[in-house]
């Protein structure tokens, strides 16, 4: 049956899964999948800008050991299969830019674990994705390369911070992408690019080698096509890492193995504060679609409340950057990446570099949280932020006394046209109200697709207790297995 599907399919059509098993039953081999890939990418990707860096040479070695490896029996977990990487994960040799100025030179020394752990399962490194300068930013257009495009409708944003995996993925120029999300740059950017994206626990993913943001939220993870294809890309990357002190020591489940469970049962709950909210009408009635598909599931739907929910945009906008600040100071033109030409003396190379290395996005966020971090502001902002922190993660423990999940729209809007939002951060800021409160409680969520408006795509968001990837999972395939909104992807030319 694959055999037929595959000949009638043409190759990037294939789901990850499907391609898995085509590889395995020789329906093709690696390197036919690898240079359809880049086939595509060099026809379709000078218009959309999904990638910084691609890597033909290093794509066609690896493809061509995995076909030696199927031919000896010895194919790994994830073997041929070629994917992207977000330009913010290290890749040794290969250039490392984070969407910035400053590492625009830099090639990594050595690789993150994220990378690591992925090619020891036999992926195909397709090359880097564009991004938003830093992780900073909801449209991908603060990235120095340029803004990424939608490919639903190019006049409009793939979202960001992760933009480039988002499009490159959507636009079907790679199996599936690595993703980083700190306030919710995986789920936003599945949501508008009609992907499934998952931002895992903090800690399941390692954060060695990944360019740091705001180091007590950013969590890397996956966008792909659909929560199946998401659970065999995540199980991968998991795992404890004695590298990263804050990865968790828990064995990884097999994330693929619950996904067809029923979920008859399961008890969802609806936060009141974020449906009292004044959504655009089409945001509502699909959401409200996605409930009634899980109340005919067997789930059981209920209204719960996340009291200090409301505080969640504020307090992230003083937490990231007061760790950006600090995270980024490491960018002084001595080590590694930008310098300044002829500087004068110490204090010229240091302003200088960061003046001419930096974009305004990345400024603005360190010198806020410079300010914040500042003695005599430090217990005003800083600790006060870290508080009621603390007050919104303890609303979901309340929650999950009394639920399993947690769903929400995963954006306040579809998609927006470039431009439209880039002089009013407050307003790109707002993108993220729906997903920044899983990154201040640590906890995983989900988006997948739920409806589409004008020709633009929607998401629904699911939030699970901690650890619990494999339920968020569970639940997204299940809606998966009834709807089709994760099958329509964009026809790109
Ligand atoms: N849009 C948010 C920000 O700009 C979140 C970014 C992210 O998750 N990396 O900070």
């Amino acid at each position: 049956l694959l055999k037929e599907k595959t000949k009638k399919m043409k190759l990037h059509e294939l789901s990850l899964k499907e391609q898995l098993n085509g590889l395995k039953e020789g329906s093709f081999s690696s390197t036919e999948l690898t240079q359809h890939y880049l086939d595509r990418i060099s026809n379709l990707d000078k218009d959309l800008n999904s990638f910084i860096t691609v890597t033909p040479d290093l794509a066609l070695d690896q493809a061509k050991e995995s076909d030696k490896r199927y031919k000896s029996n010895k194919a790994l977990p994830l073997d041929g299969i070629p994917i992207a990487h977000k330009d913010i994960f290290c890749t040794e040799d290969i250039l490392t830019t984070c969407g910035s100025k400053m590492l625009s030179n830099f090639k990594a020394p050595y690789s993150s674990t994220v990378v690591e752990n992925l090619s020891s399962d036999g992926v195909v490194v397709l090359g880097k994705t564009n991004m938003d300068e830093f992780a900073m930013g909801s449209s991908n257009e603060t990235s120095f390369f340029g803004p990424v495009k939608n490919p639903w409708n190019k006049e409009y944003v793939p979202g960001g911070s992760s933009g480039g995996s988002a499009a490159c993925v959507s636009a079907q120029l790679a199996s599936a992408a690595t993703a980083t999300d700190t306030g919710g740059s995986i789920r936003q950017p599945a949501a508008l690019c009609g992907l499934t994206g998952i931002k895992p626990t903090y800690g399941r993913v390692s954060r060695y080698g990944m360019i740091a943001f705001a180091s007590s939220l950013d969590q890397g993870g996956v966008l792909a096509r659909s929560a199946e294809d998401s659970a065999i890309l995540l199980e991968s990357m998991s795992g404890h890492d004695p590298k990263d002190s804050t990865s968790l020591n828990e064995d990884v489940p097999n994330f693929t193995e619950n996904l067809d469970a029923p979920i008859k049962g399961m008890k969802i709950g609806l936060p009141k504060e974020f449906f009292e909210r004044d959504l655009p009408q089409y945001v509502e009635s699909s959401t409200r679609e996605a409930i009634e598909t899980y109340k005919d599931l067997g789930a059981e739907i209920c209204e719960i409340s996340l009291p200090n929910v409301d505080l969640s945009l504020p307090v992230y906008y003083i937490i990231a950057p007061a760790e950006c600040s600090a995270n980024l100071s490491r960018y002084d033109g001595v080590r590694y990446g930008y310098r300044c030409e002829d500087p004068k003396d110490i204090e010229d190379l240091y302003m200088r570099t960061r003046e001419e290395g930096f974009g305004s996005e990345v400024k603005r966020r360190v010198l806020i949280g410079t300010y914040a971090l500042s003695a005599g502001y430090y217990d005003a902002y800083y600790l006060k932020a870290q508080k009621c922190r603390r007050l919104v993660a303890n609303d979901f423990v309340e929650a999950f006394n009394s639920v399993d999940l947690i769903l929400s729209p995963t954006t306040p809007d579809t998609s927006f046209k470039a431009g439209e939002k880039s002089d009013d951060p407050i307003e790109m800021y707002l993108q993220d109200i729906f997903t920044i409160p899983a990154n201040l409680a640590g906890l995983p969520g989900i988006s997948f697709p739920c409806g589409n408006h004008e020709g633009l795509p929607l998401g629904v968001q699911l939030v699970g207790n901690s650890l619990k990837e494999t339920q968020l999972l569970n639940a997204a395939h299940q809606f998966q297995s009834v709807t089709d909104w994760h099958k329509k992807l964009p026809e790109v030319k």
